[in-house]
């Protein structure tokens, strides 16, 4: 008998580590063991491998052991519930709830928080309005659960507030705490003060923390740090989660001085080795623009978890010339042992948009769907939506957008901007159709691709019907970007009246994205009476935006105003600034090739260059003329010296190398760094009727897809 009781310990204790570790080879042994009835059965052992296996990711497995159980009791319902829960899978976890004979507490906040976690506001309030009717307990989990269900609704959240207070639970520090978080992530700051400055004595560390933590998401560093003093003044305990909210402030005022002396104080007290810790260095650097000091920090900590790993991946792929790094550190995460999660597929895609590398990311798409967790993540599914329509593959992006399962309303906005990008206007707004009709609700980022959809269809009073829907309608105040697309739209439309009225009624400032706009739409138009004014505006709040210059420099070029582009250049001279180096990569069998303006580092420079020499006199042939204003070269320089300086773009080369290194007939995609330049532009027009490929390019603005002498943009870009 003692016998048999001391190896169902050991068999209890070698489950439990199973579960930990999540082990799920020893797991599966264990089970024969369990199947075979060396160990009596019991619904306490099976309880224990539904959770490993929803640990695990395998819920089909978990299922069946659920389904074995003579007797279930509410903890084997709640916890295959759970399993079902965490993976968002809510219309199962529904159905098993309904066959609990009697829910309890745990029943009921499991599912709400998981129709919380997936934004199912009105199945989350029905649930809860259910507890209240039957009068069942509930708790600070349950109310928690209730307030993280209503983000986005403030009418919601207000409502639940009151009900919070009707019902006494305003006492609880846990509710408190996530009314701070939800009011500021809705963007209600005051509120969320407010409820933290009532809470007097009760507060607690998450109090503070999650206080700190709303100023840095407002980008409100100061009041953050102040915060910080007085959480110290009042000597309670700083544990990692304040050090880390302290620097999302300074994150957030991408304040990279403050954090150095931060990063000093965290070093005096030893904590820049914690990985919780670190993983706020990482992104406070890699948010700066110091990707190798996020490096360093990595390589300091000491037991680096998967957040710490994601957060360097997303670091390096924020950063566009590290992306490479990041698919490197997704690989070495997975060598040392740990399995990525959405989270680090979500960062990894991303990388792979940024490289524009539809073959890596296939890969990293077929590996998700190998991997354990389960396929129909919505956010990874998003990524890949938004990485292939970046990567110019429109097609798999739509595809895989029609077979998910469950889509959100970053799923819409994915595709919508994949196809307005892409010059498909009208798709863009049919789709935006479906999503109205659908239950998602449109954000502010559809409405920026609603709005450049017009301006590629050229709608101009649809485009002013869906800006006034965006308030009227969703309450969604416009921002630059939104006016920024009107001042376009109504400048090709050539009214430019219209748009300088548009500027100039702004409720705020229009900055440097409306004059931009402005901008362009005057050089589209050649009025360089206005053109010179909105300039002056622009360079006085961007001084050194060279892509000002460039264009006022143009504007009078073409107005044959030569004195003017020459002063213009010397005012470029005198205030020192530069041109950003313009660059552009290309993908050929498997590889990323980069290329700089006149580079000759490439190993096959030399055959590009004939390549591209042969093919210029083809062109001439075909009618082209270089347009040397894009050279944007000294005034005496010799206008041979300007065509070739322009010849040798960065665009030109790597499509000169794709097409010398690709078989006949095989579509192209390059990508730039920056706005494609006028006369590349025209020339890859020609490039492509000549040699009968389809070209593609992706500038920093928009897709280019050149065509037997045409392009996709109409010539508007
Ligand atoms: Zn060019
Ligand atoms: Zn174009």
């Amino acid at each position: 008998m003692s016998q048999i009781f001391s190896n169902l310990q050991r068999f209890r204790l070698l489950l439990k580590s199973c579960i930990s570790e999540r082990d799920l080879s020893k797991g599966k042994a264990l089970q024969t063991l369990y199947v075979k009835s060396f160990i009596p059965p019991s619904t306490y052992i099976s309880n224990h491998f539904i959770i490993l296996y929803s640990k695990c990711g395998l819920l089909s497995e978990a299922h069946k052991m659920f389904d074995e159980i003579t007797q279930p009791n509410v903890f084997s319902y709640n916890t295959i519930l759970s399993a079902y829960a965490k993976e968002s899978q809510t219309h199962i976890a529904r159905q098993i709830f309904d066959q609990i004979p009697q829910p309890d507490l745990v029943s009921y906040n499991t599912l709400i928080s998981a129709y919380s976690s997936c934004g199912n506001i009105e199945s989350a309030l029905n649930m809860f309005s259910k507890m209240r009717e039957l009068n069942a307990d509930m708790d600070g989990f349950t109310l928690s659960a209730m307030i993280a269900a209503c983000s986005n609704v403030t009418d919601h959240i207000k409502q639940i507030h009151s009900l919070i207070v009707y019902s006494g639970f305003d006492s609880y520090v846990s509710v408190n705490n996530a009314l701070i978080t939800n009011y500021s992530n809705n963007g209600f700051l005051s509120d969320a003060e407010r409820v933290f400055n009532v809470m007097g004595e009760i507060k607690d560390e998450v109090s503070w923390n999650s206080m700190i933590v709303a100023y840095g998401q407002h980008k409100e560093g100061y009041k953050a740090l102040k915060l910080f003093q007085e959480m110290v003044h009042e000597g309670w305990n700083v544990d990692m989660f304040t050090w880390a909210s302290v620097l999302t402030a300074f994150t957030s005022l991408e304040d990279l001085r403050g954090g150095l002396q931060f990063h000093a104080q965290l070093i005096k007290h030893g904590l820049e080795r914690n990985s919780h810790v670190g993983s706020g260095l990482i992104d406070l650097y890699s948010k700066c623009g110091g990707v190798l000091d996020a490096e360093k920090v990595f390589q300091e900590v000491l037991e680096p978890d998967l957040v710490l790993w994601n957060t360097m991946i997303s670091g390096y792929s924020q950063n566009v010339k590290f992306s490479e790094e990041s698919l490197e550190c997704f690989r070495k995460m997975q060598w040392i042992g740990l399995y990525p999660d959405d989270c680090s597929f979500v960062c990894v895609i991303s990388a792979c948009s940024n490289l524009s590398s539809p073959s890596q990311g296939k890969q990293m798409h077929s590996l998700a769907i190998k991997s354990e967790f389960p396929k129909n993540r919505i956010s990874v599914n998003n990524a890949l939506v938004a990485m292939y329509s970046k990567c110019g593959n429109l097609d798999d992006g739509s595809k895989l957008f029609e077979r998910m399962a469950e889509r959100n309303s970053v799923s819409f906005n994915s595709m919508i901007a994949g196809y307005a990008q892409h010059g498909l206007g009208i798709k863009a707004l049919v789709l935006f159709h479906q999503m109205l009709e659908s239950e998602n609700a449109p954000t502010s980022i559809t409405f920026i691709s609603v709005l450049s959809a017009c301006v590629h269809t050229g709608k101009v009073e649809e485009g002013w019907n869906y800006f006034k829907l965006m308030d009227e309608k969703f309450g969604i105040k416009p921002v630059a970007e939104h006016y920024s697309c009107m001042i376009d739209l109504l400048g090709r439309a050539g009214k430019l009246d219209e748009a300088q009225r548009l500027v100039e009624t702004m409720p705020f400032d229009p900055g440097s994205i409306g004059w931009a706009a402005l901008l362009g739409a005057c050089r589209t138009h050649g009025n360089v009476e206005l053109g010179v004014k909105v300039a002056d505006q622009l360079l006085k709040l961007e001084p050194s935006n060279a892509a000002a210059y460039v264009m006022l420099a143009n504007m009078y070029a073409s107005a044959g105003r030569w004195d003017e582009v020459a002063m213009v250049r010397k005012l470029m001279r005198d205030r020192g600034v530069r041109k950003k180096p313009g660059c552009s990569w290309i993908e050929v069998k498997k590889e990323i090739h980069i290329f700089f303006a006149g580079d000759s580092s490439h190993p096959r420079t030399k055959e590009i260059y004939e390549f591209l020499e042969e093919m210029s006199r083809k062109m001439k042939v075909a009618g082209y003329l270089p347009d040397v204003r894009w050279a944007l070269v000294r005034d005496d320089a010799k206008e041979g010296e300007k065509e070739m300086r322009l010849g040798h773009h960065s665009e030109k080369l790597a499509i000169g190398f794709g097409l010398i290194s690709t078989p006949d007939g095989l579509p192209l995609l390059v990508v730039k760094n920056l706005r494609i330049c006028g006369d590349c532009h025209n020339a890859i027009k020609f490039i492509s009727a000549i040699v009968g490929r389809e070209i593609t390019v992706r500038d920093a603005h928009r897709f280019h897809c050149f065509k037997e002498g045409r392009c996709s943009c109409g010539d508007y870009w």
